[in-house]
């Protein structure tokens, strides 16, 4: 079991650690959360969101220090640190100014004459299991309706960032949400399974690789927990002739390499028609070059470490294999500070048998890929095992219509990369998970739509 460690991937130290916590306190933490349940939901709802209100003031208030916190602990340059904290205010604000008119009782038109109502009521104590690319973010989408809604949230951080959970939690605290509404665990992963089992967690939503969806997945589904899993994703950003490749190719950057390419809505699959490929690919490649790295705490900087030296060899590993297969290979002039860093790194040529086609790339390497038509560049869209977001990059707009029907994903952004935002439901297909966050979608996964009829 290891331990919970706050390592700053530009220079290498640990700066703190926390042990797992043991069997008996999982024990007493899940008491707490179902305890906290039974009064907690029946608190006023304007006295819920009261305390998400000002969840939101405090991260505003107090954005330099948590932004720095990322900063530190995983590396996310600062200006994209405060962007990131920004966003989690909106959306505990969000749910905030919207939970009554979600949660209202809703009338149903019915046949047989009487009254039929369903009311969205809470469930339980709920399970969060998060990962450390968006330590905040992940949690907010998770926390903020569920408080909202009456559910109390017991929070698995990943191991890399006890330091965000702790200052995520005191937040909460201190805005008002009850301590055993919001209890912060540092559990193992080996754990899991059994807290999923007992009777008193209601449900489970996990941010994260395929692996550990797979393995909550099959847990909560054999003890008939409800779940939302929020996966990888190989995004696909396709480029037609039509498209105006100077603002493609500065959405193409950020897309790719915004927070270190450590998102799974980073556009990862550069899909561009035959008669704009050369230009495209030339012009970002020469923006790619023009990437400031280095010191994440500069304000300028864009691009900063990767989370950890082992995120770093790992995404090497998969770029190599396609070297190593026939793929041609450009890698940014810019200086690499640490081995946490990864240089700016674009691939073409990539075929089927290559690492790079299939798995998720998570850094700061794109691929190109040259298609010869629309109905090509769908295709191979498709082709991936992934279905989280898309973005498509033309003039025309009914065709744009028409492949964002066809493409296999739970969201198509149009001239535009894909952001999250509080009103945007969020959410993949095929390996990418199961269930939707975020917007009015993200308070319905754990409630109990609960029928009422009057005859
Ligand atoms: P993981 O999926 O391993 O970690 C995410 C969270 O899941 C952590 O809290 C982790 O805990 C927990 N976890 C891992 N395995 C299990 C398990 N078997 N049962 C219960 N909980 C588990 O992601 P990594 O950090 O290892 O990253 C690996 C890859 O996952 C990335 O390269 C990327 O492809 C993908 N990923 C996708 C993310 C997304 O936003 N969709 C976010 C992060 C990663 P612990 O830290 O204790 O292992």
């Amino acid at each position: 079991m290891s331990a919970y460690r706050t390592i700053n991937p530009t220079t290498g130290e640990t700066l703190e650690e926390h042990p797992v916590i043991d069997d008996a306190a999982v024990e007493e933490i899940l008491a707490r959360s179902a305890d906290e349940y039974a009064r907690y939901r029946t608190l006023p709802l304007e006295q819920r969101t009261a305390t998400l209100r000002r969840a939101a003031e405090l991260f505003r208030e107090r954005m330099p220090e948590l932004a720095e916190i990322l900063t530190v602990e995983m590396g996310k340059p600062t200006t994209q640190a405060r962007g990131e904290v920004a966003l989690v205010a909106s959306i505990f604000e969000y749910y905030a100014d919207n939970a009554a008119r979600f949660l209202a009782e809703e009338e149903l038109d019915i046949v047989g004459g009487g009254e039929a109502r369903v009311r969205t009521e809470p469930i339980g104590a709920l399970l969060g299991i998060m990962p450390w690319n968006y330590p905040y973010y992940q949690v907010a989408r998770f926390a903020a309706p569920n408080l909202a809604l009456g559910n109390t949230i017991v929070l698995k951080h990943a191991r890399n960032c006890p330091r965000a959970a702790l200052a995520l939690e005191r937040v909460l605290h201190d805005a008002g949400v009850p301590a055993d509404a919001y209890i912060n665990a540092f559990i193992d992963s080996g754990q899991v399974a059994g807290i999923i089992a007992d009777d008193r967690i209601r449900g489970v939503s996990l941010t994260g690789s395929e692996a550990a969806g797979a393995a909550v997945g099959e847990v909560a589904g054999r003890h008939m927990k409800k779940y939302v899993l929020e996966l990888g994703g190989s995004d696909p950003f396709i480029v037609l002739d039509d498209a105006d490749i100077e603002a493609a190719v500065a959405a193409a950057v950020v897309g790719r390499f915004a927070n270190g390419g450590q998102a799974c809505t980073a556009s990862k699959r550069f899909i561009v028609v035959d008669a704009v490929y050369d230009e495209f690919t030339r012009k970002f490649i020469e923006a790619v070059s023009k990437i400031s790295v280095g010191d994440p705490t500069d304000p300028d900087t864009f691009l900063g470490p990767l989370s950890s030296t082992s995120a770093s060899a790992e995404l090497d590993e998969i770029v190599r294999d396609a070297v190593d297969k026939g793929a041609t290979l450009y890698v940014g002039p810019q200086a690499r500070p640490s081995a946490a860093f990864y240089p700016p790194t674009v691939l073409t040529e990539v075929t089927p048998e290559m690492r790079a086609y299939e798995e998720e790339l998570f850094g700061p390497a794109a691929v190109v890929y040259r298609v010869a038509s629309p109905q090509a560049a769908v295709q191979l869209a498709n082709s991936s095992p992934f279905g989280l977001s898309s973005s498509i990059f033309t003039r025309d707009a009914a065709l744009a219509d028409t492949i964002a029907e066809q493409l296999e994903a739970g969201m198509v952004w149009i001239n535009s990369t894909s952001k999250s935002a509080p009103d945007l439901p969020f959410g993949g297909v095929k390996r990418s998970g199961v269930g939707r966050e975020l917007a009015r979608f993200g308070i319905d996964e754990f409630a109990n739509k609960k029928l009422v009829r009057v005859l």
